[in-house]
Parts: structure tokens; C-alpha cells; sequence
């Protein structure tokens, strides 16, 4: 594999990294290798490939030449050493879980998580002899009093789906560390590599749904682990071949290598049309509050501006009125979509506490800051004139006889 591009730049990496023309019949972009199977010269050189002593493709499962390169590239952007694809996000998480966690073992996870992720640790590893500690990893020392020589695993999200809430990636990697064997992963499905790269800050596996911005347009369902070559060789000998099987088909990585080579330029207009939208809304009679990095409200926008590029194409907000006033103002949406997932080119809205959200119980909603009448938005690419036309007049309908649509020009995109 050719890694001539090693000291390029982002997007440069993002476009060329780990493959050259010239060594496919000048094809510009990559072929897709559909074969499930590899054929062996020799019955020994497929013997030393189930050993693990020869590097060739011999089962898709295991390893496929358009999923390496996917993976090689993912790695690179992450500013990792190797990197392993799943079909999901959900497959990327469980099998980082499985593969790094036994009976007896304990993983402190931060207070606010996906829906799924939640469940997959109160419904899956958690009946299986693993303790499930949620800690407010804001709190370092609440962090350091939960760490016990059981631990194996920190887990968390920054921002946190759906409410946003950040973590401080260096300063939780230096109190995991004190103690051998605690891993640190991050779920970076919110930042993208272009924003934030936990592992340059201390982080052990960083896990994405692929499926949101990385691919970016909405057309597969994707998961990435990236680590260091130990991890990742576990990651994909445990987790990915014997533990879960959820692969990502060599179409699905082409098409996110597609995705790929606009992410920089897609996240800089996501994180544009979001930041006007965010004034905007904070600006606006109807509304109770926005939660966005961006703002200086933000409580932790200090942390915001040190550990991520750009604040992010994802907003939360509540309306005066709570949930009934939410609901009025998303069925009254016409060009957002009222839709979960997140990262499209299309701007979508959802209500976490009744759908993305939903395995949480309402007492677990409220232990774990994600109120009932949070709406969150994923901000698209589209004209940024159309999205604020569009939120105003849905606004405009929602609202008692006291909201008023806000007489200001939307403000300048930062
Ligand atoms: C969507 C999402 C997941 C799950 O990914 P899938 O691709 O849907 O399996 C995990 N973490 C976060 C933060 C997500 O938004």
C-alpha cells in the first residue's frame, strides 16, 4: 500500500491515502473487491494465514483489500496506527466492549449516551457479570473516586448525544492512566477526525458511527474502531471475526471513502450553518434555551474552543412550553426533516426522549440531563437563508399569542 501522503495534509490524506492509480490499471477511483474469499497458492500459505503468520486477504470477514483501505485512511485521519470497519456503529461499540471486557471487570461510562449504546450496556454487557458504573466524567474527582482496580474501561461520548455536554479527553486519559490497564475509548461520531482526534489526546480506541457525518450522506449504515496495532488486531480477531460478525460490505466502504473526500469541506459549512441557526434561535422570544458549543453561553464553551476545531453541526434547544411546544414546532417543519440520525446533507429533527433516546426510562432521562423537552436538530448544508426562514416560520407557528417572531436579521455565520 502506498503512504506517500503521510505528511499531507487533512483533505489530502482524506482523498489520496494508501492508494496510487498507477498500480490499478490507472482507475482513479478504487475498486471495490466484492470477493468473500481469497484463493491460496498453497494449502501452507493458508495454513500461515490462519495463524496469523502471513498478511494476506484470505476471508472478508476478517480482512478485504477495499476495507483496508478504508481502514488505513481511517486510521490516518484519526492519527492512529490501524483501524478496523464494522457495519454499524452499534457493531464498532459492541465489539470494543466485548473484545476488551470479562466477568468481574467494571467500565465507568460518562452520564449521557446514544439510546443504543445505553442499552447495549444496561441490557447487554451489564447482565453478563460486567459492572456498569456511570460517572460524571466532568467531575475528576468524582472519576478518580470510581476508579477501582476492577476498572477496564472508560467510556464516553463528547459532545454527548443528544444534550451535548463535553468531556475533557486529556484530563480523563491522565487519571485512566495512573493505573494500568484502563482503556480509554471515545465515541467521536459528533466531531469527526476533523474536529477532534482523541487519540492525540490520550484516548486508547476511538469508535464512530460511520453512518452520520463520516459518510455524510445518509445512503449506508457504517461503524470505524481506531487504535493502536495491538488493540485494533484484538478489536478485529475478537470482537469483529468471532464476537459479533458485523462487517462492513466492501460497497458500504467505497461509498464512505466517497464521503470522505468531502468531509472537511462539508463539516466547515455544517459547523457554519449551525453556528447562525444556534444566534438565531438563542435571539428568538419562543425559546426557553439553546445548548450549542459555539455560543458563549455555552457552560463549557472554554473547553469547546480547546479540544474541538469547530463547535459542530449538532444543536439542542428548548422551547417555552416544553415538549407540546416542541412537538408543535417540529410537525410544523418544512424544509427540516423530522427524521433521527444525524450528519446528512439534509437537516433533520428529532425528539430524543421519544425516539433516539427512548431505551432510557423517564427517571433514567432525567438522572442522565437529557430533559423531556430537549429537540434536537442536526444542522445540513443547505442555504443557510432557507434553514433560518424555515425555523422562523415554524416558530412563528408553535407558539402561544406571547411569542413573537424575532424582528432581527439573522446574525453574521462565524
Ligand atoms: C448513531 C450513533 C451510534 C450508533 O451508530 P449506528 O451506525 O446507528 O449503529 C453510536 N454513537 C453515536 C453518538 C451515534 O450518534
Amino acid at each position: 500500500m502506498t503512504n506517500k501522503h503521510n505528511s499531507c495534509g487533512f483533505s489530502t490524506r482524506a482523498i489520496h491515502h494508501g492508494y496510487d492509480p498507477k498500480d490499478h490499471h490507472g482507475a482513479l477511483v478504487p475498486p471495490i473487491y466484492l470477493s468473500a474469499t481469497f484463493a491460496f497458492p498453497t494449502v501452507e500459505y493458508g495454513a500461515a494465514c490462519f495463524a496469523g503468520e502471513a498478511s494476506g486477504h484470505f476471508y472478508t470477514r476478517i480482512s478485504n483489500p477495499t476495507l483496508a483501505l478504508l481502514e488505513s485512511r481511517m486510521a490516518t485521519l484519526e492519527n492512529g496506527e490501524a483501524a478496523v470497519a464494522f457495519s454499524s456503529g452499534m457493531g464498532a461499540i459492541a465489539a470494543t466492549f466485548w473484545t476488551l471486557l470479562r466477568p468481574g471487570d467494571e467500565v465507568i461510562v460518562s452520564q449521557t449516551l446514544y439510546g443504543c449504546t445505553f442499552a447495549l450496556l444496561h441490557h447487554g454487557i451489564g447482565e453478563f457479570g460486567i459492572k456498569v458504573r456511570h460517572v460524571d466524567l466532568t467531575d475528576l474527582a468524582a472519576l478518580q473516586a470510581a476508579l477501582s482496580p476492577a476498572t477496564r474501561m472508560i467510556y464516553c461520548e463528547t459532545p454527548a448525544n443528544p444534550n451535548l455536554r463535553l468531556i475533557d479527553i486529556a484530563a480523563v486519559a491522565r487519571l485512566a492512566h495512573q493505573q494500568p490497564n484502563v482503556t480509554l475509548v471515545v465515541d467521536n461520531t459528533y466531531c469527526t477526525p476533523y474536529l477532534q482526534r482523541p487519540l492525540e489526546l490520550g484516548a486508547d480506541v476511538v469508535v464512530h458511527s460511520a453512518t452520520k457525518y463520516l459518510s455524510g450522506h445518509g445512503d449506508i449504515t457504517a461503524g470505524i474502531a481506531v487504535s493502536n496495532q495491538a488493540l485494533a488486531q484484538r478489536i478485529r480477531l475478537q470482537g469483529l471475526k468471532d464476537l459479533t460478525g458485523a462487517v462492513m460490505s466492501p460497497q458500504d466502504a467505497s461509498l464512505l471513502m466517497r464521503g470522505l473526500k468531502t468531509l472537511a469541506l462539508r463539516m466547515d459549512r455544517h459547523c457554519s450553518n449551525a453556528q447562525a441557526l444556534a444566534e438565531a434561535l438563542q435571539a428568538h422570544p419562543a425559546v426557553e434555551s439553546v445548548i450549542y458549543p459555539g455560543l458563549r453561553s455555552f457552560p463549557q464553551y472554554e473547553l469547546a474552543t480547546r479540544q474541538m476545531k469547530l463547535p459542530g453541526g449538532m444543536i439542542a434547544f428548548e422551547l417555552k412550553g416544553g415538549i407540546e411546544t416542541g412537538r408543535r414546532f417540529m410537525n410544523a417543519l418544512q424544509l427540516f426533516t423530522r427524521a433521527v440520525s444525524l450528519g446528512d446533507a439534509e437537516s433533520l429533527a428529532q425528539h430524543p426522549a421519544s425516539m433516539t433516546h427512548s431505551t432510557y426510562t423517564p427517571e433514567q432521562l432525567a438522572q442522565h440531563g437529557i430533559s423531556e423537552g430537549l429537540v434536537r436538530l442536526s444542522v445540513g448544508l443547505e442555504d443557510v437563508a432557507d434553514l433560518l426562514a424555515d425555523v422562523h416560520q415554524a416558530l412563528a407557528k408553535c407558539g402561544r399569542n406571547t411569542v413573537r417572531q424575532a424582528a432581527t436579521a439573522p446574525s453574521a455565520v462565524r
